[in-house]
C-alpha cells in the first residue's frame, strides 16, 4: 500500500532534497491575490502567457478541477546552491553575471526525478501526474516544506531559499504534513536592498521591476531599470544573497562541464554578442533549457556591456546599432552613450 512514508523514502532515494505532502483543498488565498493583481494590471501579459497558473485561476487554484479524483499533492524540492568561481572582470573584456539557478541544469534534474516519482506511484496502482497549472509555491508552503519569505521566495528551514520545486497530483490518499509559520520576523533586508525596489511591501513582488522577470522577458528593458541591471545577463540573486536565512549554508560543487551552464557562470560579453544561432543551439542541445532566447541574451549582454565596458568595447555594439532589430539598436545606442558618459566622467 502506498503511504506518505513510502513516497518520502522514494524521494530521498531519487536524490530529491525535500518532499512534503498536502491535500487538494482549493488555494483560495492565492487565487484572491492573483485575481486582484491581474485585475489591477500588475501582471505583465507575457508573464501571464508563460505562467499557466495565471491563465485561469478558477481552474488552477482548484486541484480537483485539474484532476477530479485527486486526493494529495506531493511537493518536491531540489537544491541549486552551487559554489561559484571568482572570475577576473576587465572593462575591456567584461563578463556577465548569471543567476545561480542557471549554473547547472537543475530544472532538468528536478523534472527527471519528478517523472521517476510519478512512475513509482503508478507502479503502485495509483494515478499521478504533473500539471503546470498547479500553483507550486502555495502547494509547497501548505506541504510544510517551506514558507513564504518577504521576497516572495520559499524558505526552507535547513536549505534556505536556494531550492527549486515541482509538484505531483495523485489520487493516492496520503497523510498531509503540517504548514509552518513565517520566519522573516522584523527583517526587511531584501526589501531594502533590492536594486530596483521590486518588493513594494512584504510578500508582494512587482514583476515589471524584478530583474529576474525583466531579463527573461522579450520586451525592451525599461530605461529606468537599465543601470540597476549592472552586469547581470540572466536572473538576479540579490534578495537571496542578502537574506540572513541563507547565511552559513554549505554550498554544492557544480558537476562536470557537460552539466554546467552553456556559457559558464560568468561568460565574456563580447563573445556572447558574437554568438550565432547555430552555436547557441549547439551549446543548449544537451539541456532541457529554460533560459533566455539568444536574442534576449544578447539584449541583456548589450545593457551589461553598457554598464561595465570601456570605450574599446563600443565597436562590438555597432553591428546592433546598424542592424534591422529596432529594439536591439535602441539598447545598443543606450549602451554606447552609457560607456561614453562613464569614460568622460572618469577623465574629467
Ligand atoms: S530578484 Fe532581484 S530584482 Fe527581483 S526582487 Fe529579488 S533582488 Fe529585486
Ligand atoms: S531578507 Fe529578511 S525579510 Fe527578506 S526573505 Fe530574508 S529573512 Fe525575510
Amino acid at each position: 500500500m502506498l503511504d506518505s512514508f513510502k513516497v518520502k523514502k522514494a524521494g530521498i532515494e531519487l536524490g530529491l532534497d525535500l518532499v512534503g505532502i498536502t491535500g487538494v483543498e482549493r488555494f483560495d488565498r492565492f487565487k484572491k491575490i492573483a485575481d486582484e493583481e491581474i485585475l489591477a494590471g500588475k501582471v505583465p501579459s507575457d508573464m501571464r502567457r508563460a505562467e499557466p497558473t495565471l491563465n485561469d485561476t478558477s481552474i488552477s487554484c482548484d486541484p480537483r478541477s485539474i484532476m477530479p479524483k485527486a486526493r494529495s499533492i506531493i511537493a518536491l524540492g531540489l537544491r541549486y546552491h552551487h559554489e561559484g568561481t571568482e572570475m577576473t572582470k576587465e572593462p575591456w573584456d567584461p563578463r556577465g553575471k548569471v543567476a545561480r539557478h542557471h549554473w547547472d541544469d537543475t530544472y532538468a534534474d528536478l523534472e527527471y526525478k519528478r517523472d521517476k516519482m510519478i512512475e513509482m506511484i503508478r507502479s503502485e496502482g495509483h494515478d499521478a501526474f504533473w500539471d503546470p497549472r498547479v500553483p507550486v509555491k502555495p502547494a509547497v508552503c501548505r506541504s510544510g516544506v517551506g514558507v513564504f519569505g518577504k521576497n516572495t521566495l520559499i524558505q526552507n528551514e535547513d536549505l534556505g531559499s536556494w531550492v527549486i520545486y515541482s509538484v505531483v497530483l495523485t489520487d493516492a490518499e496520503l497523510e498531509p504534513d503540517e504548514e509552518i509559520g513565517p520566519r522573516c520576523g522584523s527583517c526587511q533586508r531584501c526589501i531594502r536592498l533590492c536594486p530596483t525596489k521590486a518588493i513594494p511591501e512584504p510578500f508582494v513582488l512587482d514583476p515589471s521591476k524584478c530583474l529576474s522577470y525583466v531579463l527573461s522577458s522579450e520586451r525592451p528593458i525599461p530605461i529606468e531599470l537599465r543601470e540597476a541591471v549592472e552586469d547581470r545577463i540572466d536572473g538576479c540573486d540579490v534578495c537571496q544573497e542578502v537574506c540572513p536565512r541563507n547565511e552559513g549554508l554549505v554550498k554544492m560543487k557544480v558537476e562536470g562541464p557537460q552539466r554546467s551552464h552553456p556559457w559558464g557562470m560568468a561568460p565574456k560579453l563580447l563573445e556572447l554578442l558574437k554568438m550565432d544561432e547555430r552555436e547557441y543551439l549547439r551549446r543548449c542541445s544537451s539541456l532541457r533549457w529554460h533560459g533566455p532566447s539568444l536574442r534576449t541574451l544578447k539584449r541583456n549582454a548589450i545593457i551589461a556591456l553598457g554598464n561595465t565596458g570601456d570605450c574599446s568595447t563600443i565597436a562590438a555594439l555597432e553591428p546592433f546599432v546598424l542592424g534591422v532589430d529596432e529594439d536591439l539598436a535602441e539598447h545598443a545606442r543606450w549602451a554606447m552613450d552609457a560607456i561614453r558618459k562613464r569614460e568622460s566622467d572618469r577623465t574629467r
